[in-house]
């Protein structure tokens, strides 16, 4: 690769949600994950809707709101105002601009901001901190969303630059993308995860907007493709939603056959992004389901393995015993 190409690669800039260092979550050993904005899906049980919105936004956290009035005084674009009690920012969303002037002047923290940009050097010197702990480890960069396929050159440019460094990579995605962008990441990766949010077509479509057709389909070809990388089924599992007999045979069915498959992980449902729902004026969707108990996550992991003979099976990264 000559020095032209190696500055092409590190002046991307791509949109960044966040990045969080030491996971143990998403992939071998601690991890640096790198969160990208922006996503096509628009799953009901979502626990990051601030990853939804392609752009950097800003949300409002009443609770921590003192009713100081220093963002309404500051906004230049004067989209600021009290609701009628005096104790709420309204934000007239046709007028912001996102310039996050309120953000920067809030005393409390009460404006906060979602995203950023940052440049393949930026991210890079992030992941760089951790590389000591990759190498006792066995860890290194996991990029995430949101739909890291979503910024496919930027992603594709990450990778390159993390992979000159000797980083073990990552990708997370929904998969929710046409091939011809998903192909050129692949000889980049040493581990794929790819979200399976429902194996019933119908059901997909009517509770993330999107068909699995394309998904489906990709896995497949990722899995027959000539690139050397691990591949590892992630569920959510939605009481209700998603648990069903059918829906798991269904998938148990798909799965099987595949050869790059390491082992399907089935991540319990949680109410952990309903906070942030609220301070981005959102109404969250699935306000009725509560969190599952282990002892209901092992019966389904069993049922799922008692038609899939032979997939290895972990629950938020606890293997299962059959
Ligand atoms: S982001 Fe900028 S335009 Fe939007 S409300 Fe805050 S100060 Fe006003
Ligand atoms: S500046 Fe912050 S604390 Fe003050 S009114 Fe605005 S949101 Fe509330």
């Amino acid at each position: 690769m000559n020095n032209h190409t190696k500055e092409t690669d590190g002046d991307h800039t791509g949109r960044v949600l966040r990045i969080e260092r030491a996971s143990i979550h998403d992939g071998l050993g601690l991890r640096t994950v790198v969160f990208l904005k922006g996503c096509p899906l628009r799953c009901r049980w979502c626990s990051t809707p601030e990853s939804q919105n392609p752009l950097p936004e800003k949300g409002y956290a009443q609770e921590r709101c003192t009713q100081c009035g220093l963002c309404m005084e500051n906004c230049p674009q004067g989209a600021l105002s009290f609701d009628e009690a005096g104790k709420n920012v309204l934000t007239d969303r046709e007028k912001c601009v996102n310039c996050f002037e309120c953000v920067r002047i809030c005393p409390s923290g009460a404006m906060k901001s979602y995203g950023t940009f940052m440049t393949v050097n930026d991210v890079v010197r992030e992941v760089e901190k951790d590389a000591v702990f990759y190498f006792h480890s066995g860890g290194g960069i996991t990029i995430s969303g949101g739909e890291p396929l979503d910024q496919p050159e930027f992603v594709q440019a990450l990778l390159r630059e993390c992979r000159k460094h000797g980083f073990h990579r990552a990708l997370e995605t929904s998969f929710f993308a046409r091939w011809e962008i998903i192909e050129p990441l692949l000889p980049l990766l040493n581990l794929l995860y790819v979200d399976m949010k429902h194996s019933i077509p119908k059901d997909h479509h009517r509770l993330t907007g999107v068909d699995n057709s394309l998904i489906l389909e990709n896995i497949i070809k990722a899995d027959a493709s000539e690139y050397d990388f691990d591949l590892i089924i992630r569920t959510p599992l939605i009481p209700g939603i998603n648990d069903s007999e059918e829906a798991l045979t269904e998938a148990a069915v798909f799965l099987k056959g595949l050869e790059k498959l390491k082992e399907v992980e089935f991540l319990a449902y949680h109410r952990l992004g309903t906070d942030t729902y609220a301070h981005l004026g959102i109404p969250y969707p699935l306000n009725e389901i509560k969190s599952p108990s282990r002892d209901f996550m092992l019966s389904k992991a069993r049922f799922f393995m008692s038609k899939a003979q032979g997939i290895p099976v972990v629950i938020n990264g606890v293997p299962v015993n059959p």
